[in-house]
């Protein structure tokens, strides 16, 4: 199980670093690492060598992964970065919700049938 408490598509607000204040899109997880990789967020300059006769070589721009502590989700209901909680339902179902209106945000486990 992840510890990781974000998802890909997530919506994050970035906590710390340069980029604090900065909102984007969870393009990857690695929950083995504990880092995510957020659209716009921590984008870094690397150099490619020219592959191929179609293809120049350059300067591209790519996102570098962030430590996930850095990041907070930004709940969709209350559209505020927000602590996220996971709890049960009655029905047994496991969700993530939000801590500041309690919106639940998406499903962890599906019910047992
Ligand atoms: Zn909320």
């Amino acid at each position: 199980m992840s510890k990781v408490h974000v998802k890909k598509d997530d919506q994050v607000f970035v906590l710390t670093g340069k980029e604090t204040g900065k909102t984007g899109k969870v393009l990857r997880v690695d929950p083995d690492k504990g880092r995510v990789l957020v659209e716009g967020v921590n984008v870094v300059k690397k150099h490619k060598k020219p592959r191929g006769r179609n293809q120049q070589g350059g300067i591209i721009e790519q996102e570098a992964p962030v430590d996930a502590s850095n990041v907070m989700l930004v709940c969709s209901k209350c559209k505020r970065p927000s602590k996220t909680g996971r709890k049960f339902l009655e029905n047994g179902e496991k969700v993530r919700f939000c801590k500041a209106c309690g919106e639940i945000i998406d499903t962890i486990r599906q019910a047992r049938t």
